[in-house]
């Protein structure tokens, strides 16, 4: 048996400072629902667990008209937040999809976004994982990857995000607010995960020994007008084959600015500049959602199981497009 050190911080200061003194064998650990998981089957295996639950970072604040949410808030907390279901529907939307109420319960906002891959070989130490292992090869490529992404691949890792959160965050501009030992940064939401490319083991550009402490959301003129769709092998308790998330504005019947992501599909939560290029200025039918849609998945490059996916996520987005406008 291999011994885990544990220790509780009540401030961000003191658990950068946990965290500085082994950074390389310490994990900070929030509603822990993905990394005692992993633990246990010893895909992670940090020394040291640095927990961050005292931390006071569970807030949810409206500032200049947008929010700053803490990265210890809950998923359930978040999703039933009024401002939140009144002004972000879309990220309500999206994490009551995710998990089960228990576990919503558990999960934050932090751990949320930097929720490991589902991929089957990642989570057996018996498989070869470039992403877990780098340079043992990857057992999805020509094995079973009915799960795994179609945009955004690499010939290391097709592995797909999992996050549902975080499909809508991409949608609405989010912003990471990280500390770490040499002070604090921000992110854009576009910018925090990586694409796997020869280095899939670097998942986001948090560094060793640093914190997520919020997220921030700005104010937008049309997210209220957003809505999340995601398609799965059940209808609850299943990770997403293909998820959207948009937000439009109209003008009378024209779609004026959109955004547009999609999950289950890409190695990275998606955003889809070219579905959004295609829509804005367009009129809100199905004509042009079909357009959007063939316009975000030009790009994709499935493999021997999930070619599926490919439609799917098209008639996903048409979808929930129709259901922003109000035509479904
Ligand atoms: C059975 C099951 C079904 C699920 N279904 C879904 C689903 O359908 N959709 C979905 O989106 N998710 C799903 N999930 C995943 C779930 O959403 C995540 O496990 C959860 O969001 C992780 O949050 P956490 O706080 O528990 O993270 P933790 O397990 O505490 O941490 C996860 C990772 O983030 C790090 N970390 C945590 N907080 C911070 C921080 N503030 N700064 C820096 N690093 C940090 C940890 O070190 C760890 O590496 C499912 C999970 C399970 C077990
Ligand atoms: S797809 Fe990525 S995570 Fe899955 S086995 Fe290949 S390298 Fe590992």
């Amino acid at each position: 048996m291999r011994p885990i050190d544990y220790t509780a911080a009540q401030d961000v200061r003191g658990a950068l400072q946990k965290l500085a003194a082994r950074p390389l064998e310490s994990a900070p650990i929030g509603g822990g629902t993905n990394l005692v998981d992993l633990m246990k089957i010893h895909v992670q295996n940090p020394a040291l667990l640095v927990d961050i639950n005292g931390l006071p970072l569970a807030e949810i604040q409206e500032v200049e008209g947008g929010l700053r949410i803490g990265a210890l808030v809950r998923n359930s907390d978040l999703a039933n937040h009024p401002l939140v279901r009144e002004r972000y529907p879309v990220l309500s939307e999206a994490l009551l999809s995710g998990a089960s109420p228990q576990l919503r319960n558990m999960a934050t906002v932090g751990g949320n976004i930097l929720q490991r891959t589902r991929c089957a070989y990642f989570r057996d130490i018996s498989q070869p994982c470039n992403k877990r292992e780098p340079g043992s090869g990857c057992g999805a490529l020509e094995g079973f990857n009915r799960m795994h992404a179609v945009l955004g691949t690499s010939d290391k890792c097709i592995a797909a995000n999992p996050s549902d959160m975080s499909v809508a965050l991409a949608a609405l501009d989010a912003t990471v607010h990280v500390s770490g030992p040499k002070g604090e940064r921000t992110v854009a939401f576009g910018d925090f995960h990586l694409l796997p490319g020869s280095t899939p083991e670097r998942e986001t550009v948090l560094k060793p020994g640093e914190l997520i402490t919020h997220v921030s959301l700005p104010a937008s003129r049309f997210a209220a007008r957003s809505r999340y769709l995601k398609v799965r092998d059940r209808a609850s308790y299943a990770f997403a084959l293909a998820s959207a998330a948009v937000a439009i504005e109209l003008e009378g019947k024209t779609i004026k600015d959109a955004r547009v992501a999609l999950g289950g599909v890409g190695t990275k939560p998606w955003r889809s500049a070219e579905a959004e290029k295609a829509l804005m200025g367009q009129p809100a039918d199905e004509v042009h959602f079909k357009a959007a849609a063939a316009a975000a998945l030009k790009s994709a490059k499935p493999r021997t199981h999930n070619a599926f996916k490919v439609e799917l996520a098209r008639r996903t987005l048409v979808r929930v497009l129709a259901l922003a406008a109000g035509l479904a």
